[in-house]
């Protein structure tokens, strides 16, 4: 079966990396799903499972 993968890089609650080492591994960071604190979001898989904060133009997630 196909994952769910949230639409994470068109949420405002999304940071891009901007460090490039950090960048290799990671797409950027989640600044609402644990917050106060950000969780980063691996570049190639994203986060699995559904996500209920999704907010942002377009669907909340893709099938991965
Ligand atoms: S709130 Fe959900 S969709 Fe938005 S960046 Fe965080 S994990 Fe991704």
């Amino acid at each position: 079966m196909a994952k769910t993968v949230p639409n994470c890089q068109a949420c405002k609650n999304f940071v891009k990396a901007t460090d490039p080492n950090i960048a290799l591994a990671y797409m950027g960071q989640c600044h609402k799903l644990e917050w106060p604190y950000a969780i980063n979001i691996p570049k190639t898989d994203g986060i699995e499972g559904e996500c209920g904060y999704y907010e942002g133009a377009g669907p909340a997630s893709k099938q991965g």
